[in-house]
C-alpha cells in the first residue's frame, strides 16, 4: 500500500493542447480514489501520467514520497487495468496472468501459487486452461484484473475498466471490484465518467472538468455539498433542477426570488438585488397527497410522467421553470394535471450565478418555522 500524491501537474501536449492544469490531489493508503469528470476534462491523461505513458509537463507525480516523473513505466511498481481488457489471444488465462511475472523473472513455483490466488480471488479457476476468444467480455475484464492484481503492486490504476460490459454486467463487476479491494486494500487510482460508478465505488472522488480539478471529497460531500453548480449538475440522476432568483432581505433575513417560488435563505448572506442560481434535486421535490395540509408550497402543472417501476419522474411546470421531480411511483398523476409541491429549504443549494458559479451554502441548515418555503403567488 502506498500514498499516491499528483501536485501541481500539469499536461501540454505537442501543438499547444493544455489537458491538464495545476492538478493536486493525495490518495491515502489502502483509499479508492475515482477521477470523474466529462470526456475531455483530463481524466485519462492524469491516469497515464500516473502510469508513466504520458511524461509530466510539470509538477510532480510521487508514491510514498518518492517522485515517479522520470521512472520507467516497469519500474513504478503500479498496475494498470485498461478498458479494452488488452489481453493476449494466443495465451491461456493462466498465461496471461502470469506474464506481467514472467517478465519480471519471478521463479516457476511462486509464479503457480500466485497464479492460482489471484484466479481464485476473481473467480477464473475454472477457466483457466480457455483462452480469451472463449471468455465473455465480463470473464476478460476479470482476467485483465487478476493480471494487475498478480503483480501485488503498491497502486493499481483502471482506466474505465467497465464501459465495454452490458449494464447487468458492469454493475456484477462493479461489485466484484468492490469486494475485491476490501479484501486487498491496494491504493487505486480509477478513471470513470459514470457518477453513479464513481458514487458507488470511491472513498474519495476528484471531479475533473476542462483539465483542472473541480472538487475532491468523500461520494456524501461531492453528492451533499457540491463544490460549484458544474459539481452539482453533473453528479446524480436525474440532474439537478438549477433556476435562477434574486436576493432581497425581510427583517435581516435574506429572501430569494425565483418567481415561481420564494425561500427564505436565513444561512445565506446574500447581496440584496444580486442574482443567483438555486439547485434542488429532483429528490427533494415533494409532491403533496390531495387533501394534504402544512408546509407552504408552490403551484405546478405536470408536463410529463416517466414510470420508472418504484418511482416516477416527473416534470413540473412553475410560472417560466420547468423542474423535475423523483417521486414514489403513484397512480393517477398525468400531465396537465395542477399539483402543488414542496422543497424543504434544507435542500436548496445556492450558487454564484453562471456555470461554473461557486456553492454559497444551502439556504438553511436548520428546521425552523422561517425557513419554510414561503407560498407561491
Ligand atoms: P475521455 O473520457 O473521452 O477519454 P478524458 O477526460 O480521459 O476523456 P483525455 O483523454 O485526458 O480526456 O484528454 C484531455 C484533452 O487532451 C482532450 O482535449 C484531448 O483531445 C487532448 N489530448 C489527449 N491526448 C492527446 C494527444 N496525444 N495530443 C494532443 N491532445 C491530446
Amino acid at each position: 500500500m502506498g500514498t499516491l500524491s499528483l501536485q501541481n501537474v500539469c499536461k501540454t501536449f505537442a501543438g499547444g493542447v493544455v489537458a491538464v492544469k495545476d492538478v493536486t490531489f493525495s490518495v491515502p493508503p489502502g483509499a479508492f480514489c475515482v477521477l470523474l469528470g466529462p470526456s475531455g476534462c483530463g481524466k485519462s491523461t492524469t491516469l497515464r501520467m500516473v502510469a508513466g505513458l504520458e511524461g509530466v509537463s510539470s509538477g510532480t507525480v510521487s508514491i510514498d514520497g518518492t517522485v515517479l516523473n522520470t521512472l520507467h513505466p516497469k519500474d513504478r511498481d503500479i498496475a494498470m487495468v485498461f478498458q479494452n481488457y488488452a489481453l493476449y489471444p494466443h495465451l491461456t488465462v493462466a498465461e496471461n496472468i502470469a506474464f506481467p511475472l514472467n517478465m519480471r523473472g519471478v521463479p516457476k513455483e511462486q509464479v503457480r501459487a500466485r497464479v492460482a490466488r489471484a484466479a481464485e480471488a476473481m473467480q477464473l479457476t475454472e477457466l483457466l486452461a480457455r483462452r480469451p476468444a472463449q471468455l465473455s467480455g465480463g470473464q476478460r475484464q476479470r482476467v485483465a484484473v487478476a493480471r494487475a492484481i498478480v503483480r501485488e503492486p503498491k497502486v493499481f490504476l483502471f482506466d474505465e475498466p467497465l464501459s465495454n460490459l452490458d449494464a447487468r454486467m458492469r454493475m456484477q463487476t462493479r461489485n466484484e471490484l468492490r469486494a475485491l479491494h476490501h479484501r486487498l486494500r491496494v491504493t487505486s487510482l480509477y478513471v470513470t465518467h459514470d457518477q453513479e460508478e464513481a458514487l458507488s465505488l470511491a472513498d474519495i472522488i476528484v471531479v475533473m472538468a476542462g483539465g483542472r480539478v473541480r472538487q475532491v471529497g468523500t461520494p456524501v460531500e461531492v453528492f451533499d455539498s457540491p463544490a460549484d453548480r458544474f459539481v452539482a449538475g453533473f453528479v446524480g440522476t436525474p440532474a439537478m433542477n438549477f433556476v435562477e432568483a434574486t436576493a432581497s432581505s425581510v427583517d435581516g433575513v435574506t429572501v430569494l426570488d425565483a418567481g415561481a417560488f420564494q425561500t427564505f435563505a436565513p444561512d445565506i448572506t446574500a447581496r440584496t438585488g444580486h442574482r443567483y442560481t438555486l439547485g434542488v434535486r429532483p429528490s427533494h421535490i415533494q409532491l403533496m397527497q390531495n387533501g394534504a395540509t402544512g408546509g407552504a408550497s408552490l403551484s405546478t402543472v405536470v408536463g410529463s410522467v416517466e414510470y420508472l417501476g418504484d418511482v416516477m419522474d416527473v416534470s413540473l411546470i412553475a410560472g417560466t421553470h420547468t423542474l423535475t421531480a423523483r417521486t414514489p411511483a403513484r397512480p393517477g398523476l398525468i400531465p396537465g394535471q395542477t399539483v402543488r409541491a414542496t422543497i424543504d429549504p434544507r435542500h436548496i443549494q445556492v450558487f454564484e450565478p453562471g456555470p461554473d458559479g461557486t456553492s454559497i451554502g444551502r439556504a438553511a441548515t436548520h428546521p425552523a418555522p422561517q425557513t419554510s418555503v414561503l407560498s407561491a403567488p
